[in-house]
């Protein structure tokens, strides 16, 4: 990149989601860290930990190319400073933050597209949805990536068929090799102490375990993580993609979604890494391209939809007119009280590392929030303050669209719900559950078989002109025992 910016002799601040090299032209840098950024709500514990811990590393590798600033609010660095330059910043409020005190802003970076590349897609479509699938395609079609001519890779641009395996039968791991893990340093240390005061001391409101560092806090590390997942998950990544196991947190995922949000890895990097081995005939297509997809495509249609679909998108959106508070469970990360093996795990899991991945997100705790009616915008924010990973622009597609449905089908044309026969399919929770996926009336009900049909029940109405909730609607219909179903799950103490 240029060094445009650098005339001047400004200085470049740069946030927590642009800690790497993609973000350093070579002038000098200025890093702050503001306190009141994570006392605002309550955050898990290792969020913050990786947020201060990537930030103070990378202060320690600018030496004295950077200003390292630990204070209360950015403004009291920033006020009266006419000398700051930023790469366009990640959230509404920074944006505006930066703007209204006349910082000079550069174009943002860190995704395979620009803005002004989604832009110019995104008017090409004409009042047609803007779907992700037809945004990847364009994205593989400019990039070449995956691509032989104008023909994808293999004669098919998706290969999410072959990516639906159930877990394998009686095994409690995928038996892939242990993730590599970050070694912690004295600057983990530092960042402990000061978090263990800062909760003392009332500052912040700390949620979950304090565990090892999981997740990659520099830029050397993120590139070991990325080639850890190379060689030992990126082959069995594709086929068990959407499977969960009791046993295995992380089963083949990448874990790079946190090291790719803070900055440290070019995604498209990244992408560039996992498509040579296909071309050197050592990852199959299916792995490949179901891991471009996430990337080139998932990836960047969220943070483009985060801009296009404005600031009022997150609050302005509750379609099935979920008011429901969450429950102490799901805030304090605590399943001492929930039952239901998937979502115990699911939130066990989140309490000892602040990740869970995709399907656990999508189909077990986005489903239960659905079912449940969780209000929409509390969720949101909840992803955002409980996840490593978790970041404003990454959650209003994520939460409000895809999963909760609460655009009305803006992101995805019907809600994500289903009762337990998808979660028994594609996991082993419910062998060791006290409920039974394919009951829904009784003692050992599953909540989440019953609870789906409660939940068709309540939002029958909103969902009546919706044609692929149709079939549903109809099996809804046909239930002998809809009412007596409905009338448990309203009651339901055990879940
Ligand atoms: P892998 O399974 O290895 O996937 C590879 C990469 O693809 C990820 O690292 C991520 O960068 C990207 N990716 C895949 N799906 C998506 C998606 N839907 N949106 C954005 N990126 C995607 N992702 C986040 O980065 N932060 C979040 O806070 C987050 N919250 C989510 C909440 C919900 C309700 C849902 C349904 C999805 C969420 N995702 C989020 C997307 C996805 O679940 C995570 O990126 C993934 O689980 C992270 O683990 P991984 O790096 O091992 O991913
Ligand atoms: Fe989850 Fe129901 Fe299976 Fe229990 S029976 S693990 S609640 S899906």
């Amino acid at each position: 990149a240029g060094d445009e910016g650098r005339a001047g002799g400004r200085t470049r601040w740069v946030f927590a989601g642009q800690l790497g090299p993609l973000f350093d032209d070579g002038g000098p840098m200025m890093i702050v860290e503001a306190r009141s950024v994570f006392g605002r709500r309550p955050m898990h514990r290792a969020k913050a930990h990786l947020l201060l811990s990537a930030m103070r590393h990378r202060a320690a590798e600018l030496g004295d190319r950077v200003e390292y600033h630990r204070v209360e609010r950015y403004s009291e660095v920033v006020d009266g400073r006419d000398d700051l330059e930023v790469i366009d910043p990640t959230s509404w409020a920074v944006r505006r933050f930066v703007r209204r005190r006349g910082v000079v802003v550069l174009p943002s970076r860190g995704f395979v597209t620009s803005e002004a590349d989604f832009a110019d897609w995104a008017a090409t479509r004409q009042g047609k949805r803007l779907l992700m699938e037809d945004f990847y395609r364009t994205v593989r079609e400019r990039t070449g990536l995956l691509m032989r001519g104008d023909q994808p890779e293999g004669g098919r641009f998706n290969y999410d068929h072959d990516n639906r395996t159930p877990p394998p039968k009686n095994a409690a791991r995928l038996g892939l090799p242990d993730p590599w893990w970050p070694e912690e340093d004295e600057i983990d240390q530092e960042v402990r102490a000061d978090l263990d005061a800062w909760q003392r001391d009332g500052h912040v409101t700390l949620v979950g375990d304090d565990g090892p560092r999981r997740f990659a806090a520099t830029h050397a590390e993120a590139e070991r993580a990325l080639a850890d997942f190379v060689e030992s998950r990126l082959n069995d990544f594709g086929p068990f993609e959407d499977a969960m196991l009791d046993g295995d947190w992380t089963m083949a995922h990448s874990l790079l979604s946190a090291p790719m949000n803070l900055g440290l890895l070019d995604p498209r990097h990244v992408v560039e890494t996992v498509v040579a081995e296909y071309h050197a005939g050592n990852a199959p297509l299916a792995s490949v391209e179901g891991f471009t997809r996430q990337i080139v495509g998932w990836r960047d249609y969220v943070w483009h939809l985060y801009w296009h679909l404005g600031e009022g998108y997150r609050t302005g959106s509750n379609a099935l007119g979920a008011h429901e508070p969450l429950p102490q469970a799901f805030r304090e990360l605590d399943p001492a009280a929930v039952e239901a093996n998937c979502l115990h795990e699911t939130i066990d899991g989140m309490r000892r590392h602040g990740w869970a991945h995709h399907i656990q997100r999508l189909m077990v705790l986005g489903n239960w929030a659905l079912q449940h009616g969780y209000d929409p915008v509390a969720l949101n924010d909840w992803f955002v303050d409980m996840f490593v990973d978790g970041t404003p622009w990454v959650m209003p597609a994520n939460v409000i669209g895809m999963s909760q449905h609460a655009d009305g089908g803006i992101v995805a044309t019907k809600p994500y719900a289903s009762g337990g026969a998808y979660i028994n399919k594609m996991s082993d929770y419910c062998g060791g559950c006290v409920f039974d996926p394919k009951v829904r009336l009784g003692e050992n009900a599953c909540p989440f078989t019953a609870g789906y049909w409660a939940f068709l029940d309540r939002v029958e109405p909103r969902l009546q002109r919706n044609h692929r909730m149709a079939q549903p609607l109809a099996g809804l219909r046909r239930l002998a025992d809809r009412d007596a179903v409905v009338d448990q799950e309203r009651h339901r103490e055990r879940w």
